[in-house]
C-alpha cells in the first residue's frame, strides 16, 4: 500500500483515535452548542493527560518538547486529530499557533523564541496572525495599507485588520505591515510581533462567522493598530522578507489544514455510514438499501482515499525536496480537498436528515466553519489560476 504510515506512526494513531473516541467525542455534543468558554475548562485537564501521554504538540521537534515528527509522519497525526472539533487544540497543534510556532522555530531570534515560543509550545499562551485587511482582497497579499513606520529603535503600526483567528485571548499577534512602500512589491512588507496587552493593539470585535461570534480560541478578531509601539528586535527576520516568510508559514500549513480536512472527512464518513445502516425508513428497510446513498458512500470513499494520497504525496516531495519545488502540488491540494471535504459534508448531512442540521453531531458545526476551506490560505479560485498558468507556460513556449 502506497504511503502506509510506519509503525510507530501506526501506533501513536490507534492512541490518538482512542482518546478522541473516549474523551473527546462525548464534549462535542455538549460543548459545540455551548462555546469554548465552558469547553476551555473541560479540555485544560485533557491538555495535560495528553503531555503525560507523549503526544504534545507532536510538530515541534523533541528539544523544544514535541515529538520531532517530519512533516509527512505529522500529516497522518494531523489527519487523526482532525476527527474531532477540539483535537488539535487539546494536542497543542491548532492554527494559528501551529503556523507561529514553525515561523518562530525557523526565524525567530534567540529572544524570540524565549519569550513567545516557548510559552506557545508549552500551551501557555496562545497567538494569532494579522495579515487580511477588511479594506483589501486578501487574495492580492502584497495591497494592504497598514504600515510600521520606524522611530529609532522602534516601529509605530497603524492599520486594520480583520480575520484574525483566535485573536480574542491571544498574548501576541504576528502582523504584517507595509516597512518600505517603495520597496518591490514582494519586498514591502515585514513581520513583525505585536503583545495584546500593547495599548495600540485593538480588539474591535469578534466577526460573526456562520451565526456564531465565538468564544476566546473559537473566533475571528477584528484588529486595529493605533499607533502601537513595538522594539525593532519583535520583527522576525530581515525587514522586506515579509511575503517570503508568509509563503514558508503557508507551505507545511497547506499539509496541516489539507490533512485536518481530511479527518473532518473520515468522521463524517463514519458518522454517515453508521446511520445509513441504522436508520429505518419503515420496519426491516434501512437507508442504507437505497441506491443514491450507496453512490454517496462510494463517491465519498473514493474521493477521500484520492484526497490523502494527493497530501501524503504533496507532504513528502516537501520533506524531499523542499516547498518550492513542491508549489503546484501545495495549490493542487488546497482547492481539490476543500471542495471534497464540502461534498463529504454536505452528503453526511443529507443522510442524516434533520438531525444533520442540528449540534446533536458535528457535521452542521463543521459545514458551517469549513465552508470556508474554499476561501481562507487562498481562495480556490486563486490555487487554480496558479496551477493553470504554470502548466499553460509550459504550452505556450510551442507556440509558433
Ligand atoms: C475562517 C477564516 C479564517 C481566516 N483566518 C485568517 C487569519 O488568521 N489571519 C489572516 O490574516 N487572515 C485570515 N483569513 C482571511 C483569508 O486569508 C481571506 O479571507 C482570503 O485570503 C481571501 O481574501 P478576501 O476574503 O479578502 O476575499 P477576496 O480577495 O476579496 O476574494 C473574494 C473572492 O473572489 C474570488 N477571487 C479572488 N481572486 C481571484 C482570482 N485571481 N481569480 C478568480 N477569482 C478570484 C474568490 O472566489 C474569492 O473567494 C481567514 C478567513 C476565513 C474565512
Amino acid at each position: 500500500m502506497l504511503y502506509a504510515p510506519p509503525p510507530h506512526i501506526a501506533d501513536m494513531i490507534q492512541t490518538i483515535r482512542q482518546f478522541l473516541r473516549e474523551e473527546l467525542y462525548p464534549l462535542e455534543r455538549i460543548y459545540i452548542p455551548r462555546g469554548f468558554k465552558g469547553a476551555e475548562e473541560a479540555l485544560a485537564p485533557l491538555r495535560q493527560k495528553v503531555k503525560k501521554m507523549g503526544l504534545w504538540a507532536p510538530h515541534m521537534p523533541k528539544e523544544y518538547g514535541g515529538l520531532g515528527l517530519s512533516l509527512t509522519e505529522f500529516a497522518y497525526i494531523s489527519e487523526e486529530l482532525g476527527r474531532s472539533v477540539f483535537g488539535h487544540y487539546v494536542f497543542n497543534s491548532a492554527a494559528p499557533d501551529i503556523g507561529n510556532m514553525e515561523l518562530l522555530l525557523a526565524h525567530g531570534s534567540e529572544e524570540q523564541k524565549e519569550r513567545w515560543l516557548k510559552p506557545l509550545i508549552a500551551g501557555e499562551i496562545r497567538s494569532c496572525f494579522s495579515m487580511t485587511e477588511p479594506e483589501h482582497a486578501g487574495s492580492n497579499p502584497v495591497w494592504m495599507s497598514t504600515t510600521a513606520v520606524r522611530e529609532g529603535d522602534e516601529y509605530v503600526i497603524n492599520g486594520h485588520k480583520w480575520f484574525s483567528t483566535s485573536a480574542d485571548g491571544a498574548a501576541f499577534t504576528v502582523v504584517m505591515a507595509v516597512t518600505d512602500p517603495d520597496a518591490p512589491k514582494h519586498r514591502r512588507a515585514s513581520m513583525i510581533i505585536v503583545p495584546t496587552d500593547n495599548p495600540g493593539f485593538v480588539l474591535e470585535a469578534n466577526t460573526p462567522v456562520a451565526g456564531h461570534v465565538g468564544e476566546g480560541y473559537f473566533t475571528h478578531g477584528e484588529v486595529r493598530f493605533v499607533n502601537a509601539r513595538v522594539p525593532v528586535s519583535n520583527r522576525i527576520g530581515e525587514e522586506g522578507e515579509g511575503f517570503i516568510l508568509a509563503q514558508e508559514r503557508l507551505g507545511p500549513g497547506r499539509i496541516h489544514h489539507t490533512m485536518r480536512w481530511i479527518g473532518i472527512a473520515e468522521r463524517a464518513f463514519d458518522l454517515m455510514c453508521r446511520y445509513a445502516v441504522q436508520r429505518e425508513l419503515a420496519p426491516g428497510d434501512p437507508l442504507s438499501s437505497r441506491q443514491i446513498v450507496r453512490a454517496w458512500i462510494a463517491e465519498s470513499r473514493a474521493e477521500i482515499d484520492a484526497a490523502r494520497l494527493l497530501v501524503l504525496d504533496t507532504a513528502a516531495r516537501i520533506d524531499e525536496q523542499g516547498a518550492y519545488a513542491a508549489r503546484n502540488e501545495i495549490s493542487e491540494i488546497k482547492f481539490f480537498v476543500a471542495g471534497m471535504l464540502q461534498r463529504v459534508l454536505d452528503r453526511a448531512i443529507q443522510v442524516h436528515g434533520g438531525l444533520g442540521v442540528t449540534d446533536y453531531t458535528p457535521l452542521a458545526y463543521w459545514y458551517g466553519h469549513e465552508r470556508a476551506a474554499r476561501i481562507y490560505d487562498g481562495a480556490d479560485e486563486v490555487h487554480k489560476m496558479v496551477v493553470a498558468r504554470r502548466i499553460l507556460r509550459e504550452y505556450e513556449k510551442h507556440v509558433s
